[in-house]
């Protein structure tokens, strides 16, 4: 299933505050009409399937909200205006207009319009763009510029509907969530994920409740997830820190059927009300990493963001990722800042009794995080260039928000053909959007034997000749973005990864990952920091060569899932990033013991890197790996893992020694204060 849907009516911009209230004066329509227009003039609207808005029952708001609490929301339309600011004052920081009812049963109308398209295969995913958003209101209150709980209701929705056990709601928006966590604290089968501005309870909406150790209750226990930002000025470092260490290892561990994002765009630079610093480019990989859970079933709802400008881009970013176009390079990728990892170090402690791909993690909490002691003493007795430094940063932002300048998203334009293959064996029928390559031009054919003869000059055969002349004409396309990855079937993969890498760093790039499968010994040199090599091994290498050589040595056995995953999530993935590759090589060899859904997953999250330019290099697989690669290559979404049990010892063991060997160079690794150990230390 392919497709993208975007919900929109411009009905939802009808309605506005009415009287002064500078705490609700930035919630406005143009919020809703802006994200529109730019994803039309982004050209984004017309490559989507259109699917209508409806309201929303009063069947499906009660899924939620409490009979009373609808009944005084339906008295609204015939109030005037200083009845409305009356009964506005009942709750707390939200509106009320004559037309907000009408506009808040499209809103939910609109979230279970994309629910339905995406549960019933009309698209793979979508976007609602809905006002009022939702995540704040409760079963009897309206809050927060919210009036009904609309990815909530979404949730209860699916659940009821199609009989989903699982749901994932990722609430990235900059406010905590707290009418989604109140709806599902008891409820095991819906995940709710939310980071948010904190600073130790001074943030709205100021509640207890929000704190990292807030995690559910009864049989939803473990089921709640909070990642407080306890300082402004948060980065694409410590967004990204977060999925990896803390959202996507228990996202890929629950397994869900469906993930619903509610899409507030305040965590983005520039916001008034989020002041932090992460770009809109960001939003796109968030939505990235998303895209291979439940088989790509991702519904995205709109939130906050009161920039304007930020959270139009950030909307056609995500819009831009949902319809399959290439990620955006990001630069500058690296460690976490203190603040930040002080909250994942003490998210993964208080849920390591709940989640697998946590029995190892070795912190304990942290009870007096940096930030709070600021607060307390105002003074800096530790890190304290790393704290001058931060505390610039968080006064340079306090002070206006939406003064800060930031440049303009890059276009990211697909090329015309998205996968192109090349064998030397015979190959079964390809998927929608791969073709064979075509002749091979001349000069490639010259440029390929001009590499052979200089470094490879045993290998003479036609075979070996043929895969190099493959391998020069696909990453030459790559290069002029006639296609966007390409996949050779090789006869000797350790030759054909050196002449990749050779060829790539002769003419096109300046750093290559390679993301190798199998037990081959690869000689790729990785002494220049030019080329970062990544194997899933399940013989421990002789020589470790360098900090850009990373050996995973896994237990064989078909690799246990877990184990892969984990790797792939917490140390793989991290890595890539911070490299930030321009062309990623993925080698897969017969020797791998991989299953094919993994390998799967491997392939789909890595074309987030080096803005999808990915050559597959594939020797002796069968013929659903090397389907599944060409699956993959193209665009469908990954097949479901299925749950992914316990991680082996030996296994986790092996990935945290690489973790910390490598986290002084590689700070996104870094999800530990403890330099010594794995050791759990509650035994
Ligand atoms: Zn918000």
């Amino acid at each position: 299933m392919s497709g993208t849907a975007l919900i929109y009516d411009e009905e939802m911009s009808r309605y506005q505050l009415l009287w002064d209230d500078p705490v609700c004066a930035i919630e406005v329509p143009e919020r809703l009409t802006r994200s529109y227009e730019a994803v039309k003039s982004a050209g984004l609207e017309k490559r989507c399937v259109p699917v209508s808005v409806r309201e929303g029952t009063e069947e499906e708001i009660l899924l939620y909200h409490s009979k009373e609490y609808l009944e005084q929301v339906k008295q609204t339309p015939s109030m005037s205006v200083e009845e409305l600011k009356t009964f506005t004052q009942q709750f707390g920081d939200v509106y009320f207009h004559p037309n907000i009812y009408n506009c808040a049963k499209l809103a939910i109308g609109a979230s279970l319009q994309l629910v339905d398209s995406v549960m019933k295969g009309k698209v793979r995913n979508g976007m609602a763009l809905v006002r009022p958003p939702g995540h704040h209101s409760q079963r009897s209150a309206a809050n927060g510029f919210c009036v009904f709980n609309n990815v909530a209701i979404a949730a209860l929705y699916a659940k009821k509907h199609y009989n989903l056990n699982r749901v994932l709601i990722v609430d990235w928006d900059v406010h905590h969530g707290q009418g989604v966590q109140y709806c599902f604290e008891e409820d095991p089968s819906v995940l709710y994920f939310s980071w948010h501005r904190y600073e130790h309870k001074s943030f709205w909406p100021n509640l207890d409740e929000s704190d990292y150790n807030t995690v559910g209750k009864g049989k939803g226990t473990g089921f709640n997830i909070n990642v407080p930002w306890n300082k402004v000025g948060m980065t694409n470092s410590d967004y990204l820190s977060v999925f990896f260490h803390v959202l996507l290892p228990a996202a890929y561990e629950f397994d869900p059927e469906l993930v619903l994002v509610s899409a507030g765009f305040d965590s983005a630079i520039g916001d008034p009300e989020g002041h932090m610093c992460a770009t809109p480019e960001i939003f796109g990989h968030l939505t990235h990493l998303l895209m291979s859970l439940a088989k790509g079933k991702l519904c995205v709802v709109l939130e906050g963001g009161y920039n304007l400008t930020s959270l139009t881009q950030s909307v056609c970013q995500t819009m831009h990722t949902l319809l399959g176009d290439p990620t955006p390079l990001l630069s500058g990728i690296g460690s976490p800042c203190h603040s930040a990892l002080e909250s994942v170090v003490n998210v993964r402690a208080v849920h390591r009794k709940y989640w697998n791909f946590l029995k190892y993690a070795a912190d304990p909490q942290i009870l007096e995080p940096s930030t709070k002691r600021r607060r307390l003493e105002n003074t800096a007795e530790e890190n304290k260039e790393e704290e001058n430094t931060e505390k610039e940063k968080e006064e340079k932002t306090e002070e206006k928000p939406e003064d800060i300048k930031w440049p303009e998203p890059l276009p990211r334009p697909a090329p015309p053909v998205q996968t192109v293959v090349a064998s030397s064996t015979e190959l079964e029928s390809l998927p929608k959007g791969c073709q064979m390559l075509g002749k091979i031009p001349q000069k490639c054919i010259e440029e390929a034997e001009k590499i052979r003869k200089e470094h490879f000059q045993g290998l003479t055969d036609k075979t070996s000749s043929e895969c190099f002349q493959h391998i020069v004409s696909i990453l030459e396309k790559v290069q002029n973005k006639e296609v966007r990855n390409g996949m050779v079937v090789v006869p000797d993969v350790c030759a054909s990864v050196r002449f990749a890498v050779q060829h790539a760093l002769n003419s096109l790039s300046k750093r290559v990952l390679v993301v190798f499968v199998g037990d081959e010994d690869v000689q790729v040199d990785t002494g220049s920091g030019k080329v970062l090599l990544l194997q899933i091994c399940s013989k421990e290498p002789g020589v470790v060569k360098s900090d850009y050589h990373v050996p995973v040595c896994l237990s064989k056995a078909g690799h246990s899932r877990a184990s892969v995953m984990q790797a792939l999530i917490g140390l793989l993935l991290p890595l890539a990033y911070e490299f930030s590759p321009d062309l990623v090589l993925q080698v897969l060899t017969s020797s791998s013991g991989l299953e094919m859904p993994v390998w799967a997953q491997v392939s789909s999250l890595l074309q987030g890197l080096a803005q999808g330019r990915t050559l597959a290099l594939l020797q002796g697989c069968d013929k659903d790996m090397v389907g599944a690669t060409c699956s993959s290559l193209s665009g469908s979404p990954a097949p479901i893992l299925g749950p992914l049990g316990h991680p082996v010892d030996k296994d986790v063991e092996f990935i945290e020694k690489q973790r910390q060997r490598l986290e002084k160079k590689w700070g996104l690794l870094r999800n530990s204060f403890s330099e010594s150990g794995t050791k759990n230390q509650d035994g």
